[in-house]
């Protein structure tokens, strides 16, 4: 319980960092973090993450059942149970409307050539996934197609989801995620991108590879050092 009490802090300080750096307006965004194989921490609806207090977070099962709490979890939640589902190496999910990404996001536009490092260092890759009507289950079935081998998705005309080890972890993902979407802005106003070449980026790949501590959780994610040679990319 004390570590619970710690994690309930830690959400209710990125709530604080999510809103005053605005990447969520009145009430968006939601985040969670995983305390044990079958129950989660995740924040309320109807809240602004800017104001939220720890006892306002709630403890619910994988299935989304209420174990402790007296407000109601987000409207997005089961996004949040689907990428646990997906993805056992994840602990902690945030979810944000950072206004560059999403403006990305709303652009229909896929980050799949590579222009900053520190996009394969610290998300993998970004995806996008197809476009869902918010509170449906639309969202979790498209974020399940884009989510097994990448810690940072834009979410089709809505905003952006990232995932970590921990909270911490998925938090500073969602900066560096919007951090290399104002950089990629800058880029298309200048009218020049210079694109990293498939050898380069298969560099940092392997720099990534050999920084990941071996995750006895990962079953196949093709990012870690679990992945065989023949996985990598
Ligand atoms: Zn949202």
């Amino acid at each position: 319980l004390h570590t619970e009490s710690i994690l309930r802090n830690e959400i209710v300080e990125i709530g604080k960092r999510l809103y005053s750096k605005d990447f969520v307006a009145s009430n968006d965004g939601n985040i969670s973090v995983r305390i044990s194989e079958n129950e989660l921490l995740i924040t309320p609806t109807g809240v602004s993450k800017g104001f939220m207090t720890a006892d306002q977070i709630l403890k619910v099962d994988m299935d989304g059942n209420l174990i402790t709490g007296f407000m109601k979890p987000t409207s997005e939640m089961k996004m949040h149970l689907k990428v646990y589902s997906c993805r056992s190496d994840v602990k902690a999910v945030v979810h944000a409307h950072p206004p560059t990404a999403t403006g990305f996001a709303v652009a229909g536009y896929s980050f799949d050539k590579i222009t900053l490092p520190e996009v394969i260092f610290n998300l993998g890759k970004i995806e996008l996934t197809e476009y869902g009507t918010p509170t449906t289950e639309q969202v979790p079935a498209a974020v399940e197609k884009k989510v097994r081998d990448c810690d940072a998705l834009l979410l089709a005309n809505h905003g952006a989801l990232t995932l970590g080890k921990n909270l911490m972890d998925a938090y500073y993902k969602m900066e560096t995620l919007e951090a290399v979407a104002k950089i990629t802005l800058v880029t298309k106003i200048l009218g020049k991108e210079n694109v990293l070449s498939d050898s380069e980026t298969g560099q940092l790949y392997e720099i990534r590879r050999k920084m990941q501590a071996y995750n006895p959780l990962c079953t196949n994610c093709g990012n870690c050092a679990n992945a065989s040679e023949t996985e990598k990319v």
